[in-house]
């Protein structure tokens, strides 16, 4: 199912401030096509929830529309939408046992979709098989782990087949073995059922890693919606740039003068076709190629063994933030020590970016 978001707003009343109102989702329009899987990705408080209860109907929005394919849903209340929601928490139902607990939307169907209890259970099974849940079928809650409650509550979203499948930072109470292993699961759940599925993080690996399509936020505003390899590869603006990757992007103070990009004095990169102006000038720490005459000196600091590569960690004057990270392949750095490391950069790793709106520059 095609989700389309129309001028999406919504506006609550402070909770700190009285009188005052904040904007925690402004004018979002964007469509999720059929059978994907959506990241929607930005820090804590930039709307993300916001935005999957006003999908799920749990948020009515201030205004603008919502469609589920040609369907104007904005109005419907959740249960009429179909939507299966997840949550960081589980909750599942502490006092039934786990097939209970998935079956449990299937109870209150009305009429003509009233189920038997033998079509439930085998429903129950189906969806148990599909999260690999099935053992544990007759087990409380308390008596499983958390990537397995999770895994429960997953089923129990699924067992009514929703058109679209919601997931509030399903992974984050997870401990880091288990997140890895159940966002592998996720990904391969949502393949095998098809359903359009959104799903929220705040973990930009986590983004990465399984998402069709991310759509980064920041305060409300939407900053761009891309696939994940582009998103790191060519960021809209300076806060993607910064908010995607590890080690993160390094940041610099930079001007354009004559034709060449100045860091410091010293001219790390040519462009054409720029007026002279102060910018941002950002390289990932894969962009920096180790050389003696470099064009860009950097004062050393310390060198760390990753195994396949090393990280050289090294500040500069113009650097923002503590200190630059440069990712280099081991064999390519044979005893980096002295005061300084020198540096010439990979014009695919640079993204400069103008110093008030810090929208990107296109060379
Ligand atoms: P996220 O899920 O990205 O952390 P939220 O969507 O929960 O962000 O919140 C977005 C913004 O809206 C935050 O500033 C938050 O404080 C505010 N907010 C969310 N829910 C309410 C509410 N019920 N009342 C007032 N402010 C809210
Ligand atoms: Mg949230």
């Amino acid at each position: 199912m095609k989700v389309v978001l129309e001028n999406l707003t919504k506006q609550y009343q402070s909770r700190n401030i009285k009188g005052q109102t904040v904007t925690a989702v402004n004018n979002f329009n964007f469509e999720i096509p059929d059978g994907q899987l959506i990241g929607l990705l930005g820090p804590s408080g930039c709307g993300k929830s916001t935005t999957l209860n006003l999908i799920s109907g749990l948020e009515t929005p201030t205004s603008g529309r919502i469609f589920f394919g040609d369907r104007d849903v904005t109005s419907l209340p959740p249960e009429e939408r179909g939507v299966g929601l997840v949550f960081q928490n589980y909750a599942l139902y502490p006092h039934l046992t786990v097939e209970e607990n998935i079956i449990f939307p299937l109870q209150n169907l009305k009429g003509a979709q009233k189920m038997t209890k033998e079509a439930m259970h085998a429903k129950a099974m189906e969806v148990a098989h599909l999260v690999q849940i099935e053992p544990y079928m007759h087990r409380k809650p308390r008596e499983m782990s958390g990537g397995q409650q999770q895994r429960v509550a997953i089923a129990r979203a699924l067992v009514k087949i929703p058109q679209v499948l919601l997931l509030d930072e399903p992974l984050s109470n997870l401990d880091a073995r288990l997140r890895l292993q159940t966002r592998e699961e996720l990904r391969r759940i949502q393949r095998e059922t098809g359903v359009t599925t959104i799903f929220v993080t705040h973990d930009q690996e986590e983004a990465m890693s399984i998402s069709d399509l991310i759509v980064v936020m920041k305060a409300g505003e939407l900053q761009q919606i891309d696939k994940p390899q582009n998103t790191y590869d060519d960021p809209a603006n300076l806060f993607v740039a910064q908010f995607l990757g590890t080690p993160q992007i390094n940041t610099f103070e930079a001007r354009i003068q004559d034709g060449r990009v100045f860091i410091g004095d010293e001219a790390v990169l040519e462009v054409s076709g720029q007026k002279d102006r102060p910018v941002w000038a950002t390289v990932r720490p894969e962009g920096f190629i180790h050389t003696e005459n470099g064009a860009l000196t950097c004062r050393l600091d310390r060198v760390e063994v990753m195994g396949r590569d090393v990280s050289v960690v090294s500040t500069h004057p113009a650097m923002t933030g503590r200190n630059i990270r440069t990712i280099i392949a081991a064999e390519e750095a044979p005893d980096i020590t002295g005061e300084t490391v020198r540096f010439n950069l990979k014009p695919g790793k640079v993204f400069l970016f103008e110093k008030d709106s810090e929208e990107r520059i296109r060379l």
